[in-house]
């Protein structure tokens, strides 16, 4: 038993050696493996990452240097996406229940993060879907212009923005920020009384500047804004989003030929349609009318030029 002992023990310290040597072989054969792997996949790694630098792929999926526009169908109501490689801006949302459709629509582009959501007016057709985007997405910022309205909807977005941590910023001043080389300018009503169905009048409008290309968005801005928004000039854009649904004002016609769009965009309904002047009013000031009532207009922006993205 003790001899069987010994020489288990003395074959054991006989074999000992040999172990630890298969032992090491087998420990530098893992490590070099294991280092193999881990230079392969850095060598992924680093491909993936080229990849997405050349491509220009980032997590909204737009292109390098490409501002796109999204004027949402969405009714008689607004709901107007911009956004770039590195950030997105909404301009309205829309009626109640568009919210979670322009929620899922962001999502899709892989936008997950606002960095302004602009409300130009509190009519429900503007505001109506503000609540859902604000529980939806992460938002930086939130501008609104300087009034308040007792309605729905103005409550459920109120609501949305105590329980999202947020606190809008109302504006009686013009305003100016840049976001991934886009300019937006927001302009605020000059008076503070514009009679009655006021609101409309009280509309942020809204101008985006991407290098050469120039938006005008001129929430439901009625005459007498208008003829301030004359007053004040510089209104020359290469898009237009066409005031008011589309409804025809004395100063339409004017105002048009001063803005002199390539593109105007009008955000009516089936049920209810833009007036047949004001259309003819764009066309004869040089723009080509794009209705979102026969589906959402969406279109790029290169810094030079708009190109229509077909749908
Ligand atoms: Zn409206």
């Amino acid at each position: 038993m003790l001899s069987f002992l010994r020489a288990g023990a003395r074959s054991k310290r006989g074999l000992w050696p040999i172990q630890r040597n298969r032992r090491r072989r087998s420990l530098r054969a893992f490590a070099q493996f294991a280092l193999g792997v881990f230079a392969v996949r850095k060598v992924a790694l680093v491909l993936v990452f080229v990849c997405l630098t050349m491509c220009g792929c980032a997590a909204s999926g737009a292109e390098e240097d490409t501002l796109t526009a999204v004027f949402y169908d969405v009714g008689k109501a607004d709901a107007i996406l911009l956004y770039t490689e590195d950030a997105a801006v909404l301009v309205d949302a829309g009626v109640n229940k568009s919210g979670e459709d322009i929620v899922a629509d962001l999502h899709a582009r892989g936008i997950e993060r606002l960095d302004a959501l602009i409300i130009t007016h509190f009519d429900k057709d503007h505001v109506g879907g503000a609540d859902k985007v604000i529980e939806g997405v992460e938002i930086a910022r939130v501008l609104e212009p300087d009034y308040e309205k007792d309605s729905k909807q103005f409550r459920q977005y109120r609501e949305a923005l105590y329980e999202a941590g947020l606190q809008a910023e109302a504006f009686a001043e013009n305003v100016e920020f840049a976001l991934d080389g886009c300019n937006f300018a927001i302009d605020v009503a000059n008076a503070s009384d514009y009679g009655e169905d006021e609101e409309n009048d009280f509309s942020l409008v809204v101008r985006v500047t991407h290098g050469a290309v120039r938006f005008l968005l001129a929430g439901d801005a009625e005459n007498a804004r208008l003829a301030e928004l004359l007053d004040e000039g510089d209104l020359q854009s290469d898009v237009l989003k066409t005031p008011h649904h589309g409804r025809y004002a004395a100063l339409s016609a004017a105002f048009f030929q001063a803005v002199s769009p390539e593109y105007a965009v009008i955000t009516s309904d089936a049920e209810d349609l833009e007036d047949a002047e004001t259309v003819y009013a764009l066309e004869l000031a040089g723009a080509r009318v794009l209705l979102t009532r026969e589906g959402t207009v969406e279109m790029t922006s290169n810094g030079d030029a708009v190109r229509i993205v077909e749908q």
